[in-house]
């Protein structure tokens, strides 16, 4: 059975802390796809202050970086609030023999009961989440805590071994604002992108 990994983020902008883990979930979990998702509008953060065609052109030339990844505009093109749910419907109509496997980073799994119908989401999904520099997992929230352990024992929920570069869209929006150089935390074609089209000054 092929296994497909859905990478949704507010990707505003895509960065190399992004593409660590589509690489390690993708090698580790030996996964045909991986689809990066920028979301329309994410219900759960501030509303992204780039517009949607910005970030998925980003994740698009972010995406040439592996064969395995590929951009899609799902979330964009449906409209409304993104819920994950939702989005997991969807890939699971398009890849019906598939396993798939939601990509986050540890901070966002922490957030997970807060997530709409995250309770059968997680029967819907496995989930492959990388440790994000500053935020273990030791601290998970008691409404998470049973279905947690659970699922780490059982590969619901696998975790990544490597913890990605300590790099954030936020710090990255910042240091440009301020006329800095952020380079060394995207894709040359994405530093390009924003060089060329003036986002976040
Ligand atoms: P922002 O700073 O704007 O909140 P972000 O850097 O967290 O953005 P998102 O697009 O919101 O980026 O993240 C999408 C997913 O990627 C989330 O699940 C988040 O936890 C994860 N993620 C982003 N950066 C990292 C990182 N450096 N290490 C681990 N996980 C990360």
């Amino acid at each position: 059975m092929n296994a497909i990994g859905l990478f949704g983020g507010t990707f505003d902008p895509i960065h190399n802390g992004h593409l660590a883990i589509a690489r390690a979930a993708a090698d580790r979990l030996g996964l045909a796809q991986v689809l990066l998702l920028p979301a329309g509008d994410p219900y759960h953060k501030t509303a992204p202050r780039t517009p949607a065609r910005h970030r998925l052109a980003m994740s698009v030339l972010a995406a040439q970086c592996d064969p395995r990844f590929a951009a899609s505009d799902c979330d964009i093109v449906r409209g409304g609030a993104t819920y994950t749910f939702d989005t997991v419907q969807v890939f699971r109509q398009i890849y019906p023999n598939a396993q798939l496997y939601w990509l986050m980073g540890s901070d966002s799994l922490l957030q997970l009961h807060t997530w709409h119908k995250w309770r059968e989401l997680v029967r819907q999904t496995r989930f492959a989440v990388a440790v994000r520099a500053g935020v273990p997992l030791a601290n998970a929230p008691r409404e998470l805590q049973s279905w947690l352990g659970e699922a780490v024992q059982n590969g619901s929920v696998v975790l990544l071994d490597d913890i990605p570069p300590a790099v954030s869209s936020t710090q990255i929006r910042q240091t440009l604002a301020s006329g800095g150089d952020a380079g060394a935390c995207l894709p040359e074609s994405v530093a390009a992108y924003i060089r060329a089209q003036g986002l976040y000054r």
